[in-house]
């Protein structure tokens, strides 16, 4: 009881420290030097108002805000919150919690801030003590880091789809090396009865059309063939031109508008690949026609240009080609998800949402970049930064392989490695139909067997991925016994894989699945040719 007595405030001393102007002075100095604005607002005007609350507003001076009422600077939110709490609890000061506000500036101009309020009744007016916090920046660095959270999520996203792309369309290829090549052999076989014909060419088709989406799932995978090559950007724009305007067909229209000359390090057939599927969606978005504008230049980036979910692109000099539509366009939703498999926003049966994913994984793959820029009604434009080359020497257009070698297959020994009995047997009566002498083996252990048996064959067909020894490993060992073997791959995946798995052999050629029996065999026999002219 002492104890609380001697706590309880001595009346007479409380009116003596009141009077202390030296203790007045230091709270004065303390709101006056506080960090957030704070206002005392007494039910009409402004009547206190601390340096921080002048520069928030954007004031010169004091004057600027004492004397005006409160909702020259406040929105109703706050000016809400604290009638309520004083509904809520009479005239008693408590705190209402902060709340979010905009505060108009002198200026007309807004900033985000957070109003913490003591309400209180004076002469029967809802009056308050204000602190007034400027939150712009918090907001900004809340809103950065959840964007960098989308971005990752979106990154990891793409991440696992694309392995799982990758993985399915790996094994689909399989499966229709299988379906392409027993329909081929349905189709030459004489003994067919002409009426069911027309039902094996409608399964081919439809393998057909599957090889297709595999080939777009595997592009996406970043696991489709790529073979960089020094190329004249322009060069290559000016080849793909008129399959673009045949694509783009009546009542649009093309222009084509090349730079200075530019090299690049990319994949021919890759980026064709992204022209083509660029224009066919550009044809889309212009349906009562339009006009579709590719550029080409050498362009420097600097001040960190982000392109799709965040990716920073390095500030440099890079080929640059950018296909501008004046279609439809999209809005910021369709934009975040256009390069993702499977999107699209056509009807059923007209698009597949697969062309702008294939786009962007042949991009990665290229170590290029992509940015869109699109509003509705505004038309598109995406630009493709390509990385330029270090060699000045434009390579070559890739020649066809040549018909077939001279002389005749027979006497010709191939060994043919797969472990998918069904995809073997397809690629041994495909070769066998061509009139080579075939050998074949399940694995690599067994083809190792067979050349012990048999002896040097004059070309081995072998697939990557097997159990045991696998394609890359069998390569190496009969290349250790015949250094000038021809070594022909057959996979589902792309040369850089085939670095991945320690195959640093540029010289190897790969045919890729899902195999045809006909182009096989133009492979087989390209390989063979070029054996002979060596
Ligand atoms: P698909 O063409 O099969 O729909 P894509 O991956 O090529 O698949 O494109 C995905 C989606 O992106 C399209 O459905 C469309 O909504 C949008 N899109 C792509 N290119 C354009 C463009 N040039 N103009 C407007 N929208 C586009
Ligand atoms: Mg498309």
């Amino acid at each position: 009881m002492t104890e609380r007595g001697e706590k309880r405030e001595d009346p007479e001393r409380r009116t003596a420290i009141r009077r202390s102007t030296n203790r007045d002075e230091r709270y004065e100095r303390l709101v006056e030097l506080a960090p957030d604005g704070i206002l005392i607002h007494d039910g009409e005007q402004i009547v206190v108002a601390n340096a921080a609350a002048v520069r928030l507003v954007g004031a010169d001076h004091r004057d600027q805000l004492i004397g005006r009422p409160i909702d020259a600077f406040f929105h109703p939110p706050y000016l809400r919150a604290v009638e309520e709490q004083l509904v809520r609890s009479g005239d008693q000061a408590g705190l209402v919690p902060p709340v979010r506000d905009v505060l108009c500036r002198l200026d007309g101009s807004e900033i985000e801030v957070e109003v913490t309020a003591i309400p209180f009744v004076d002469r029967g007016r809802a009056s308050a003590h204000l602190v007034v916090r400027d939150i712009t920046e918090r907001l900004a660095a809340q809103a950065a880091a959840r964007q960098a959270e989308e971005f990752l999520q979106q990154a990891q996203k793409m991440e696992a789809v694309g392995a799982l792309a990758g993985g399915v369309a790996h094994e689909v290829n399989n499966m229709m090396s299988v379906v392409l090549g027993f329909g081929t052999f349905l189709l030459r076989d004489p003994a067919m009865p002409e009426a069911r014909l027309p039902d094996v060419r409608q399964i081919m088709k439809a393998a057909d059309r599957a090889a297709v989406v595999t080939g777009e799932l595997l592009a996406f995978s970043r696991r489709a063939f790529h073979k960089p090559k020094v190329l004249d950007l322009n060069a290559l724009v000016r080849e793909v031109e008129p399959v673009v305007r045949r694509l783009l067909g009546e009542g649009r229209q093309l222009t084509v508008a090349l730079g200075g000359p530019c090299r690049v390090w990319v994949d021919r057939g890759q980026l064709e690949q992204v022209v083509v599927n660029l224009a066919l969606n550009a044809r889309h978005a212009m349906p009562s026609g339009g006009t579709l504008t590719i550029t080409t230049a050498e362009a420097a980036l600097e001040g960190g240009v982000s392109g799709y979910a965040g990716v920073s692109i390095p500030d440099g000099r890079y080929g640059l080609i950018a296909v501008r539509d004046t279609g439809v366009g999209m809005d910021a939703a369709t934009q975040a998800r256009i390069f993702e498999p499977f999107f699209t926003t056509k009807p059923a049966g007209e698009g597949t949402g697969l062309g702008l994913a294939a786009v962007y994984g042949i991009m990665e793959q290229n170590k290029g970049y992509i940015v869109v820029a699109s509003a509705p009604g505004r038309g598109t434009t995406f630009r493709l930064y390509l990385p330029l080359s270090p060699d000045a020497t434009v390579s070559e257009r890739m020649e066809e392989p040549p018909p077939s070698a001279a002389g005749t297959p027979a006497g010709v020994t191939l060994l043919v490695v797969e472990d998918e009995p069904a995809v073997r047997a397809v690629v041994v009566r495909s070769l066998e139909g061509g009139g080579f002498h075939v050998l074949q083996a399940s694995d690599g252990a067994m083809a190792l067997q067979v050349v012990d048996r048999e002896g040097r064959p004059d070309l081995v067909l072998t697939d990557l991925m097997m159990p045991g020894i696998g394609g890359t490993e069998l390569a190496r060992r009969l290349k250790a016994r015949w250094p000038d073997l021809s070594i022909l791959y057959m996979s589902g995946y792309s040369a850089e894989d085939l670095r991945r798995q320690g195959a640093a052999d540029p010289e190897c050629v790969t045919i890729q699945k899902p195999l045809r029996p006909e182009s096989l065999l133009r492979s087989v026999n390209a390989a063979l040719a070029a054996r002979t002219s060596k």
